[in-house]
């Protein structure tokens, strides 16, 4: 930039005329005029002196003269007077005369004198004297030719007259050249003034001159040079010249502005060094990197982040730290390496990679970028310092990601905003079986399966251009033209701009799962047996039924059956039988019903029908008529005809339930209603069938606290041997004694502890109780007495009897397990799975006995009293209560005893209400028995001795 300038300025220089007068010249000139006025004024002045000398001199001459004619009379008179003439003086004066004249005429020397001629204007005076001299000198001459003492006083006469007229003239001649003379000196005094004048005139000029072009430009210099010297650089001298002074002063233009430029790019480097300096401050303090200059292995600047990253103070980490403090162990060697190369110059730039420690001795990993330089001879090192602890794990993540990008078994594939295929893993080859150099740089259309329809493309591309992804299940085609189905999640890359950079697809083979879901789906949905919906289809259903019939504003009919005595049939018949038999059931029910009503099996001989919007409500007693009929047809099985009757609950959306729930409820109480009022009928639910339920809901919640407010009490029952009529048992028989409505059967709530699981907690107080009463009578009633238990088969699913607890209360209450007897019933061994059989394993293995309570309702089957060691068998009271002589009951209850009796099991028989019954019982053997005959169930403390 200065350069630049100056080389503008000698440009601006160069462009001047070659010649260039110079303040020499200009000096020069200014003498040299003074001079010629100089010259000018002695030439005058000589002149003018010259002119006055010759007028002087004329003056003279012309004095002369006159004195001449005088002198001349006088001489001649006095020659007169002595006779005796004596002529040379008159001679001389006449001579000298005439030669003044004649001086006076044409000019020449005389008496000494140069004189010039009289001008013109004195000729015709000058003649006149002339005239009266050649006159006089005539009188004169005659005087001096007469002989000596003649007389000659008339001779004087003339001759004083002609040397008066001489004088005269003479006089006159003079006066006019004195006025003459006196006018050349006036002119000359003239001359002299308009000489004068000039002088001033010229004096002045140059006075100007030199004023205007030396001491005027020189005192502008010198106001320019204390303006520089004051520092200002800008000021500039103003004016123009070639000569000296104004190359002085484009000079110093030229310095100035040089020198102003100079200081300017002093000023603007040191602006830049102070704004390099403040942004290496700011950067240095802002930084999100750790900033540092080490000198001497010695931290002389850290940064905040610097610090911070380390753990140190900052002020700490410039007074103290040394780079070997911030690296690991096993990294110093290296540093002191890196020192050694810097300190020898062979390293000027560092970038490497360490690991670094912090004040508290952890490791982490830093990227440094440093650099050497001298500073006042010693080597400095000034770096950033990246703490790359996450780059590294992102490294590591992407090196894993890579890894699992090329093994992982979902396929990959990488596409552009067309659907170019750009990239794909191995895993894509495996499924499709495209090998990557004919899938890449092809569209993904190439997958097309055409399975798809087009809106489901639509859907599908709608979601991936508004929110960049979609997922879901899609069949697409393999290069060998097999379908198969993935499972597909599409993502979006974006450019800055929000236009789509990449579309990555994921996606893994789930033609399997898909085949294995849809028949896991018909597993979980349709009823294998009869192919009918199941329980949870049915749910689903029923809610879109609702759904319609709440649109389209018709009711809807739910039915509820259940097939009457079927259980019967298959306990007696076999399963086979009973499976066969609601196969066919199924379907006649399926052809009662249109085939958009739904027939569902919720599980055993359950089913449900959904009829859904109801024109006319009518159609489903015409139904309901129908199937009843249907059903109790004859059902061919097993060479027999059999017959099955059916009681249907029938409820309707919106009347008696919206929600679905209630309405199965409700269809559930019609049905049992309709089991109560005989079967094989069908039955409307009403709302004391709610009301009822109501009530078994509020029993339940009551049932809640019951247990923690001590309103359970047991009874006992003694059971007696019938040989010897001691009684060596009892039966513990829970009471509720509700505060409210007093007390409250166990056949009541029993089943409602099962359903809210209550019936756990009630199941370990009434063993404990039971167990606690049973070491008191083993006091007082013989040490082989012996309390039953009554179990739900609730208890015996997951988390219910906690055998080990109720073994360790024995212990705890020293208790033999052979004091107690677990009473369970017969649908338990025919469910039992292992969790049972353990704990019932459990139970024989701590001594404690088995009874199969209410034996003969159940399915009887004498292979599971085998199975399960069983030690009592208690005949329900149903075959007691009409025993006789000669009943079937007493057949049956002779069959069960002498079975039992075969496997090892003895018997109990209930509910003995008469002595005929118990001698009855004791002729067919029984073991024992209970019952009102003896003594109906008790509280503890009139537990009766004996009977
Ligand atoms: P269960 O185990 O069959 O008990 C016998 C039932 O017959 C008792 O009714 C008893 O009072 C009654 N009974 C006894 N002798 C006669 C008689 O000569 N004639 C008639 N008609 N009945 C007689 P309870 O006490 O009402 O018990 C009903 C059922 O409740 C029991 O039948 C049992 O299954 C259940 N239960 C009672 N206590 C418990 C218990 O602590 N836990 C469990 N899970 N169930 C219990
Ligand atoms: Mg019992
Ligand atoms: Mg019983």
């Amino acid at each position: 930039m200065i350069d630049e300038s100056v080389k503008q300025i000698a440009f601006s220089g160069s462009s001047h005329p070659l010649w260039r007068p110079s303040i020499g010249h200009k000096i020069g000139w200014i003498f040299l005029l003074v001079l010629l006025v100089a010259v000018a004024n002695i030439v005058v002045v000589k002149q003018m002196l010259n002119d006055l000398n010759d007028v002087a001199a004329t003056l003279n001459v012309s004095g002369k003269l006159r004195m001449l004619s005088q002198k001349i009379a006088f001489e001649t008179a006095n020659l007169s007077h002595r006779k005796k003439a004596k002529n040379e003086a008159v001679d001389v004066g006449i001579r000298d005369f005439e030669a003044a004249l004649t001086a006076l005429l044409k000019g020449g020397s005389v008496f000494g004198y140069d004189i010039h001629g009289l001008g013109p204007q004195h000729q015709g005076r000058l003649q006149t004297v002339r005239f009266g001299w050649e006159r006089y000198r005539d009188y004169i001459e005659a005087v001096l030719a007469e002989p000596a003492g003649a007389p000659m006083v008339q001779q004087f006469g003339s001759i004083e007259e002609a040397a008066a007229i001489t004088l005269a003239d003479t006089e006159n001649l003079i006066s006019f050249i004195v006025a003459d003379a006196q006018r050349t000196q006036r002119h000359g005094l003239t001359q002299i003034y308009f000489l004068l004048l000039l002088d001033i005139l010229v004096l002045a000029a140059a006075f100007v001159a030199i004023r205007r072009k030396i001491v005027h430009p020189l005192h502008e210099l010198s106001g320019f040079c204390h303006q520089l010297s004051a520092g200002n650089y800008d000021v500039r001298v103003g004016f123009r010249s070639s000569d000296e002074i104004g190359q002085l002063a484009v000079a110093f233009n030229h310095s100035a502005q040089r020198i102003g430029g100079l200081l300017g790019h002093l000023k603007q480097e040191r602006q830049s060094l102070a704004r390099a300096e403040a942004m290496f401050r700011q950067l240095a303090e802002n930084s999100g990197v750790g900033v540092y200059i080490v000198k001497d292995d010695k931290f002389h600047f850290s940064n905040a982040k610097m610090a911070d990253m380390f753990g140190y103070e900052r002020k700490e980490m410039t007074a103290s730290v040394s780079i070997f403090d911030i690296v690991a162990e096993e990294e110093r060697q290296a540093v002191r390496e890196n020192i050694r190369r810097r300190l020898d110059g062979e390293l000027q730039e560092v970038h490497y990679e360490r690991r670094a420690r912090r004040k508290d001795g952890t490791l982490f990993d830093v990227e440094v970028f440093g650099s050497t330089m001298q500073v006042d001879g010693r080597a400095v090192t000034i770096g950033v310092m990246l703490d790359i602890t996450q780059r590294k794990i992102n490294e590591r993540e992407g090196q894993l990601a890579a890894l699992a990008y090329q093994h992982t078994s979902e396929a990959i594939m990488i596409a552009d905003a067309v659907g170019t295929i750009l990239n794909i893993n191995p895993a894509f080859t495996e499924i499709t079986g495209y090998q990557e150099h004919e899938a890449v740089g092809r569209n993904i259309r190439i997958l097309r399966s055409g399975l798809q329809d087009r809106t489901f493309y639509q859907a599908m591309w709608q979601a991936i251009n508004t929110e960049g992804k979609w997922q879901g299940e899609i069949w697409n085609r393999r290069k060998n033209g097999e379908l198969y189905a993935e499972r597909l999640t599409i993502n979006t890359s974006y450019h800055e701009d929000g236009t789509v950079y990449r579309r990555v697809a994921l996606f893994s083979d789930v033609t399997e799962k898909k085949q294995a879901e849809s028949l896991i789906w018909k597993q979980a949905n349709f009823d294998f047996l009869t192919g009918l919906p199941n329980r949870l289809m049915f749910h689903e259903r029923l809610k879109q039924e609702i759904k319609k019939s709440e649109c389209a504003g018709l009711p809807l009919a739910l039915m509820f059956l259940d097939l009457d005595n079927f259980k019967e049939i298959n306990d007696t018949l076999g399963h086979e039988v009973g499976d066969q038999l609601l196969q066919q059931a199924a379907q006649r029910l399926r052809s009662c019903v249109r085939g958009s009503d739904m027939v569902a099996r919720l599980g055993g001989d359950e089913f449900t029908l959904i009829l859904g919007e109801l024109a006319d409500v009518g159609v489903v007693e015409r139904i309901a008529r129908k199937i009843l009929q249907t059903l109790a047809e004859p059902y061919l099985l097993a060479d027999e005809a059999l017959y099955v009757s059916v009681s249907v609950g029938i409820t309707f959306y919106p009347d008696d339930a919206i929600e679905p729930e209630e309405l199965i409820k409700n269809a559930d109480q019609a049905m049992y209603a309709a089991k109560d009022r005989g079967r094989n009928r069908f039955n409307y639910f009403m709302r004391s069938m709610q009301e009822a339920a109501q009530g078994r809901r509020r029993l339940a919640r009551d049932l809640r606290t019951a247990l923690t407010e001590g309103q359970f009490w047991l009874s006992y029952q003694p059971i007696v041997n019938l040989r010897t009529g001691v009684i060596d048992k009892a039966e513990a028989l829970i009471r509720w004694q509700h505060p409210s409505r007093g007390l409250v059967s166990p056949a009541e709530f029993v089943p409602i502890a099962e359903e809210t699981g209550l019936i756990n907690a009630i199941g370990d107080w009434v063993f404990l109780e039971a167990a606690r009463q049973a070491v008191e009578w083993r006091k007082t009633h013989g040490p082989g007495f012996q309390v039953s238990v009554n179990t739900s088969a609730v208890q015996f699913r997951r988390d219910g009897i906690r055998s080990a607890e109720w073994l360790t209360w024995l212990e705890e209450l020293g208790l033999p397990g052979d004091g107690i007897a677990i009473e369970i019933t017969e649908g338990l061994l025919m469910d039992a799975g292992t969790r049972v059989s353990d704990t019932l394993l459990a139970f024989r293995d701590a001594g404690i006995a088995v009874s199969i309570d209410d034996f003969g309702t159940g399915y009887s089957s004498l292979s599971y009293l085998k199975k399960f060691h069983i030690d009592y068998l208690k005949i329900d009271q149903s075959f007691v209560r009409s025993l006789g002589p000669d009943s079937s009951d007493l057949a049956l209850c002779e069959a069960m005893i002498v079975m039992a009796h075969k496997l090892g099991i003895r018997v109990i028989a209930e509910g003995v209400e008469t002595a005929d019954q118990r001698d009855l019982l004791a002729a067919a053997g029984c073991d024992y028995a209970q019952g009102y005959w003896f003594s109906a169930a008790v509280a503890a403390e009139d537990f009766p001795l004996s009977c």
